[in-house]
């Protein structure tokens, strides 16, 4: 089974924080599609399984779509993949776009989940983060999208960022109750985003560490109070309402990215489309074989395989941020057992408050969660260690 990503990389306007691959470009909307539609035919064969569970609009903004743009490019899709009645298809949508004309024209796409990208329901955040959608159109596209039959629903919520309050927060995690799938992340500052530079010149300034433990211990006993399960690091769901899609990239499984910035994976090695849309549209344009396609390296694409080493470190870190956690046989027979046997070593060193090992599966705690990032790293192996 694979999943197929694909990057929809247009904006109406440029989030104050934004770490995307995005663009106002949207005049170039209909060409991208038609590159896109070539990309597919020409790439198809690069996943090892031609039946998909997961097929994601990820951007950007993919709610800028028209039903009709939709139901293209999944034609295509369709034509070289098989599709079964169970494969998650997922539409990331700005609250903006959700409006009950919007929401109603995609029950005649296969959209069959809606990934809303609310960040807050206060306007003073809205704001400070430069999102276009106001707290209302929030609610409503929440509103919208159940009365529309989109009972598989995720919210994306942001924490750590200026001038929100603990609060503040648990009203906006309130305000998502009875919703089977929440994405929270931690504000990452981008060096080059308008926010940075406001945040440089002291117009707003980030919460302390102190502060950024408390929303985010908040977030955990709110899901916790849920029945949600903490199934990674920032993602939360209802019994199996796990995101198909994210699962596979958690999981290490192939995965193709096709459009402007997208990332793919084939198990050895990894590759990512320029981020440059009139450059895309335009080789795209020009290449007619799969042949051609691969001649494009470093001028349409570029590609690093992975080292044996390197992908062990990347199970590593992405396994420990999820609930089912890192596991050492699955290593040892992917690997090589010799991985298996240094790691064994490595947790020894860790501290025993922030992780449990059991039946060789090693998994981190609500406190070592904190910390995911950090202990991967202690576990990580060195590309000039010898096994
Ligand atoms: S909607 Fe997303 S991709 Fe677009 S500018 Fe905002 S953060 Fe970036």
């Amino acid at each position: 089974m694979g999943a197929i990503y694909i990057h929809i990389p247009f904006c109406r306007k440029r989030c104050n924080y934004c770490n995307f691959f995005s663009s106002t470009l949207i005049e170039l909307k209909q060409q991208y599609i038609k590159a896109l539609q070539k990309e597919i035919e020409l790439r198809y064969s690069y996943l090892p399984s031609l039946t998909l569970n997961s097929i994601y609009f990820g951007g950007g903004t993919p709610s800028l779509l028209t039903n009709d743009e939709i139901n293209q490019i999944f034609d295509t899709i369709c034509q070289f993949f098989t599709i079964r009645p169970d494969t998650e298809i997922t539409l990331e949508a700005n609250p903006n776009s959700l409006t009950r004309e919007y929401v109603k024209s995609l029950t005649s796409t296969p959209v069959n989940r809606l990934s809303i990208g609310i960040q807050s329901f206060f306007n003073t955040h809205l704001q400070v983060l430069g999102r276009i959608h106001s707290p209302q159109q929030a609610h409503l596209s929440i509103q919208y999208a159940l009365q529309y039959g989109f009972t598989n629903l995720s919210v994306d919520l942001m924490y750590a960022y200026p001038l929100l309050t603990l609060e503040q927060w648990k009203q906006n995690l309130a305000y998502t109750k009875g919703i089977p799938h929440l994405s929270c992340y931690a504000l990452t500052l981008e060096p080059s985003s308008v926010l940075n530079l406001q945040i440089q010149n002291k117009e707003y300034s980030l919460p302390d560490d102190d502060e950024v433990i408390a929303q985010y211990q908040t977030l955990t006993e709110y899901a916790q109070s849920q029945q949600m399960e903490h199934y990674e690091t920032s993602n939360f769901c209802l019994h199996g309402h796990y995101s198909v899609h994210n699962t596979a990239y958690w999981q290490n499984r192939p995965y193709l990215g096709i459009g402007c910035g997208a990332h793919s994976f084939n198990g050895h090695s990894r590759q990512w489309n320029i981020g440059n849309i009139p450059l895309y549209i335009q080789h795209l344009q020009n290449t007619h074989t799969p042949q051609q396609f691969s001649s494009l390296e470093n001028i349409i694409f570029e590609k690093e395989n992975l080292s044996v080493t390197t992908r062990v470190n990347e199970y590593i870190m992405t396994s420990l941020r999820t609930m089912w956690g890192c596991n050492l046989d699955y290593i040892a027979e992917q690997f090589s057992p010799l991985y298996a046997e240094k790691l064994h070593k490595k947790i020894a060193h860790l501290p025993s408050a922030q992780y449990i090992l059991q039946s060789s599966v090693l998994r981190l705690n609500e406190q070592g969660a904190l910390f995911a990032d950090a202990i991967a790293c202690e576990l990580f192996f060195d590309e000039n260690e010898n096994f």
